[in-house]
């Protein structure tokens, strides 16, 4: 069987006018900046007239622990809104845009796939509306200030090895890891060992998706430590007097992008960051207005739910005030069985046996979301071209078992038409009402503790090691006022444990928090776990080696 690419279905595809589409949530011409035919930025000015209008009914996505090529959450966003819309509701989704890091390296785009994509994904998946070159450019600002104001003197007393704040760049580039710059002699700065990150990485990308209006964007890049001085006192973009600049390069940024699905649902697209140093859902301004335009918003969390649910519902739901309707887990076959232990390239044949042994992983997320979480949940099976009978049947009847509903999803072969089953459960389950969503931990919890309590809860973790760095690290970050932030782990999206070959539901094991560091901006301290890496290299056979324009314009080889 041969299947058309994701790039061809979307360039097959027939869009309406973006004004179309705005209309179709009560937006006129006056809420929109129009970004070409199809894409538009919504005025976020809007949220005043609308302050008063009932939220939507909010549904997450969410998944099991992931292969490395991605499971379908976003293609499962995308064909669910379309199911609900084909079911008469107003609904809308909410997604990240993408990087172009991962669109050049192993896994492609990020607008979906097959039937179930947001358009033009060409656009979407490259520069688009600019938001990821603006936050760049916001970054490296800050950067450059820093710089700059210990060539100029010093004043603030800024310890050129302490500076914490890098460069940054949209790219897989490990060539930027650790550079030294500055050489050149006397004019031409101070030398210093630094280093870049990719943009999605920065935390300019969490504070800006974490922000709830403009004035507290400002606040927020306000309290970003870039630096310490001598004496080990923080030095935030603040004390630079960057803010407001740096506020003033991300305004136009900072107004959610509107697109639209194959089906024509409206879709909001919009902030990026990653999911395991920062938080990994869309915007906080693109939810709420989203929240505010429709009955039915669906969005995503990136990773599996240990990282990226956790955090939408520990850090971005108490930001913003808001609460999911229901979650719905999304498993492949193929995932369950690489958690059963199958090499990736194995994926495609059956194997009843190791897709036995991989479920427990998905038991596992089940139960965090609806005991631990409180929250109703529906387990989506995102149906791959490859599996077999046997194998679906194995994985609804142990779903079964656990108490909510596996229901087949065939959003990605055709569209809306096959997420009506999901749809129906998604409904059925927000209308039955048994919410009793809780965070894992309240605020007042020591730092240490509330790591210890995702450890536990979450993970399945026996305990916590702390390394002494990370000891010392947590102290000083309790002392200069941050004891009560949420934390946000960086670890490994591949296993439930912070060991990347700990497959399926591992027990007995300890997680190592090598060190903390606080994103007072973002308003969250990140413990570290494992080697996390902020700014990816690109693999042996890059995504970019296949992509190509023809003399028309015509992009191939994304996907
Ligand atoms: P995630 O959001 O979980 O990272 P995506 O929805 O982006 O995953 O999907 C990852 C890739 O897998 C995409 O290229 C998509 O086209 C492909 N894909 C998703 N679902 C299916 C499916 N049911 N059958 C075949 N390919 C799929
Ligand atoms: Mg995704």
């Amino acid at each position: 069987m041969s299947f058309k690419s994701d790039i061809e279905i979307a360039q097959e595809a027939k869009l309406e006018p973006i004004r179309d589409i705005a209309a179709r949530i009560g937006l006129s011409e006056d809420d929109i900046e129009y970004y070409g035919k199809y894409k538009a930025k919504v005025d976020y000015n809007i949220m005043k007239r609308l302050e008063n209008k009932k939220d939507a009914k909010l549904i997450l996505t969410t998944a099991i622990n992931p292969t490395p090529a991605g499971e379908g959450k976003t293609t499962t966003t995308v064909g669910l809104g379309d199911a609900l819309r084909k079911l008469g509701k107003n609904a809308v989704i909410a997604l990240r845009e993408p990087s172009l890091g991962p669109v050049f390296g192993v896994k492609g785009g990020a607008a979906g796939g097959g039937y179930a994509q947001v358009v033009p994904m060409e656009d979407i998946n490259l520069h688009f509306t600019g938001d990821l070159h603006a936050i760049t450019a916001a970054n490296n600002l800050l950067a450059a200030m820093v710089d700059n104001h210990i060539y100029q003197g010093n004043e603030l007393g800024i310890d050129p090895r302490r500076v914490v704040w890098k460069r940054c760049i949209d790219m897989n580039d490990r060539q930027l890891r650790f550079v030294v710059d500055g050489l050149g002699g006397k004019a031409n700065g101070v030398p210093r060992e630094d280093g870049f990150d990719i943009t999605v990485a920065s935390e300019i990308m969490a504070v800006f998706c974490l922000a709830t209006d403009l004035e507290d964007l400002k606040n927020r890049l306000s309290r970003i430590v870039v630096a310490y001085t001598y004496d080990g006192k923080p030095v935030t973009a603040g004390d630079l007097k960057a803010q407001g600049a740096m506020t003033a390069l991300l305004k136009d940024a900072f107004k959610p992008n509107l697109v639209q699905t194959l089906e024509g649902t409206p879709a909001f697209v919009h902030g990026g960051p990653f999911a395991n140093i920062a938080h990994g859902c869309n915007s906080i301004i693109a939810t709420k207005m989203a929240m505010k335009l429709a009955d039915y918003v669906v969005t995503e969390a990136g990773f599996g739910a240990d990282l990226g649910a956790e955090k939408f519902l520990d850090i971005k739901c108490r930001f913003a005030g808001i609460r999911p309707n229901a979650v719905v887990i999304v498993a492949t076959i193929r995932a369950l069985k690489y958690n059963g232990g199958v090499p990736k390239e194995k994926l495609n044949e059956e194997n009843l046996e190791a897709l036995r042994k991989g479920l427990p992983n998905l038991l596992k997320h089940v139960e965090n979301i609806t005991v631990k979480f409180g929250l109703p949940a529906v387990v989506a099976i995102n149906r791959f071209p490859t599996d077999t009978q046997a194998e679906l049947d194995l994985v609804k009847e142990e779903c079964k078992a656990l108490g909510v509903n596996a229901v087949l999803s065939e959003v990605w072969a055709k569209g809306g038409e096959g997420g009506i089953d999901l749809a129906k459960e998604v409904l059925r389950i927000i209308d039955e009402g048994k919410n009793n969503y809780k965070p894992i931990y309240p605020l007042e919890m020591g730092i240490a503790e509330k790591i210890e309590t995702i450890a536990r809860e979450i993970y399945g973790a026996d305990g916590v090691e702390f390394t002494a760095a990370a000891k010392r690290e947590i102290e000083t970050i309790e002392k200069i006022g941050f004891r009560n932030v949420p934390v946000c782990i960086a670890k490994t999206q591949y296993s439930l444990s912070d060991n990347p070959a700990l497959l399926g539901r591992p027990t007995g094991f300890k997680i190592t928090v090598r060190n903390v560091r606080i994103s007072a901006g973002a308003g969250f301290a990140v413990a570290l776990t494992g080697e996390i890496m902020t700014m990816p290299g690109l693999p042996k056979r890059p995504a970019a080696e296949n992509i190509d324009v023809d003399e028309n314009g015509r992009i191939s080889g994304l996907f």
